[in-house]
């Protein structure tokens, strides 16, 4: 019988994920032998501190801090220290010593994936990264592999569970938004400093990732319009629920071809109203799901866990294995594959719909002269329904309008707001959102 072969794994970073990974190595590495076709045996562990107290108890003679020393001796390399240096040389490094790569590092991979990809590429190696979109969710494999034959024409992301659980409160308690951001940092499912959630930009480097692989080209994290949820207020929420949606921070690449917008991809993210019975819509709490449209799949849905150390652990087992077993077999690393450039498009040419929400005076005539503006926009109006306030105090009549359009270009709907906003009945816009699934 022959030998089975051992490949040395070098884990950067014993963290939240880093330490599951190890823990996995060890406890499972029978299972992951089979699975594999190798023993895969955990080299080292690279850290900052050899100190820290860690959430898994293991061998203190693994650890180092000479994390290049260790990544030069390894057939396979995890890279779970986050942030862009050194991680970024480290992955380089491992590269060029022909060491298959690993990682759930989201922010790296928006600012320089392209160089990495390319850099493996030329290699012949294979560099991963399920875990850094959507946590355990297997959702960039699918895209990459199994819709290959396909083409992709729209993805939905929730994306960021922080994010999710914080508008999901706001949703069912009614809260502000700053209430729910402390109660989700009470809970431990934000950080002290909530920015690279709240702000949108977790979203967006994952955003710039599924584009990337979803269209067969490579966008950055510049490429991304980004708005994050620091602006949803509780009105907005209970506007838009009495409307029948639900406000949620959408991660969306979709194709746009369009002959008075420009051809191209649109990637961005921003707060969207989804129609409540839209299947994203019931992505409750720090719950992640991505929602794809595929021209010969039509509509598939990716459900589960976007955070946490076993959960992402998982995602990087996956990726593991699969690396390990390309090594047992031979061949090149399987890369992305590319079909040219096709451009990312500014939000201005984007197309969606929009929910307006508008507090104009209750006269005679005023729902005409509002629809007369939307129409010499080219904004057309799909659903448009008023209720009447009394002031008790000032007893004077008020409208709500509440403004569903068909997809139209930002700059068509930042011409049409700009305009209803000069016109004397109006006392306020109240919201403006975008609105996906009507
Ligand atoms: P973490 O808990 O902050 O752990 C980071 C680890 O890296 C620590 O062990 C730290 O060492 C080590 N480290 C940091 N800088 C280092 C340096 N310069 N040299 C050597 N070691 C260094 O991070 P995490 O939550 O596990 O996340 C790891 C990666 O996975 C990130 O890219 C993150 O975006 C991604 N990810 C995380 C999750 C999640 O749920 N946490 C989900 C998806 C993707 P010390 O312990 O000694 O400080």
């Amino acid at each position: 019988m022959s030998e089975v072969r051992t490949l040395k794994v070098a884990l950067l970073g014993c963290g939240n994920v880093g330490a599951q990974v190890a823990r996995i190595l060890i406890d499972d590495a029978e299972t992951l032998a089979a699975r594999s076709g190798a023993r895969l045996e955990l080299s080292g562990i690279a850290v900052r501190n050899i100190d820290t107290p860690r959430d898994v108890e293991l061998p203190r003679e693994l650890f180092t801090t000479d994390a290049d020393t260790l990544v030069k001796d390894a057939d396979l390399v995890i890279e779970l220290m986050g942030g862009i240096e050194p991680a970024r040389s480290l992955i380089l490094t491992a590269i060029q010593n022909g060491a298959c790569v690993v990682t759930g590092n989201k922010a790296l991979l928006a600012q320089d994936g392209p160089t990495l990809y390319e850099e493996a590429d030329k290699a012949g190696v294979q560099l991963s990264y399920e875990a850094a979109v959507a946590g355990a969710i297997p959702i960039l494999r699918p895209i990459r592999d199994s819709l290959s034959g396909d083409r992709i024409t729209r993805v939905l992301g929730i994306v960021n569970g922080t994010t999710n659980f914080i508008l999901d409160q706001m949703d069912t308690t009614g809260a502000q938004f700053s209430d729910a951001l402390a109660e989700a940092q009470r809970l431990g499912y934000a950080e002290a400093d909530p920015t690279a959630d709240v702000e949108g930009h977790d979203a967006a480097a994952k955003a710039a990732i599924l584009a990337s692989l979803s269209f067969h080209t490579r966008f950055s994290l510049d490429d991304v319009y980004c708005e994050g949820i620091t602006k949803v207020s509780a009105a907005d929420i209970a506007s838009a629920k009495e409307a029948g949606f639900v406000i949620k921070l959408l991660a969306i690449a979709e194709k746009i071809d369009s002959s008075e917008n420009s051809s191209g991809i649109s990637v961005r993210v921003h707060p969207t109203l989804l129609p409540r019975e839209h299947p994203l819509a019931a992505v409750r709490g720090a719950f992640n799901a991505v929602f794809i449209e595929a021209e010969n799949a039509g509509e598939l849905m990716f459900y589960g866990q976007g955070a946490g150390g076993t959960p992402t652990a998982s995602a990087v087992m996956g990726d593991l294995v699969s690396a390990a077993r390309r090594l047992v077999l031979g061949g090149p690393g399987r890369t992305e594959t590319t079909t040219g450039y096709v451009p990312a498009l500014t939000i201005d040419a984007s197309d969606t719909s929009y929910y307006i929400g508008l507090d104009v005076a209750d006269q005679a005539g005023v729902l005409a002269r509002i629809a007369h503006i939307f129409a010499e926009n080219g904004v057309s109006i799909e659903i448009m329904r008023q209720t009447i306030h009394r002031d008790s105090e000032s007893n004077v009549e008020s409208a709500e309008l509440k403004i569903v359009t068909h997809r139209a270009s930002e700059a068509a709907l930042a011409a049409t707001v700009e305009a209803v906003k000069g016109l004397d009945v109006i006392n306020s816009v109240t919201s403006v959102l975008r609105v996906e699934g009507v």
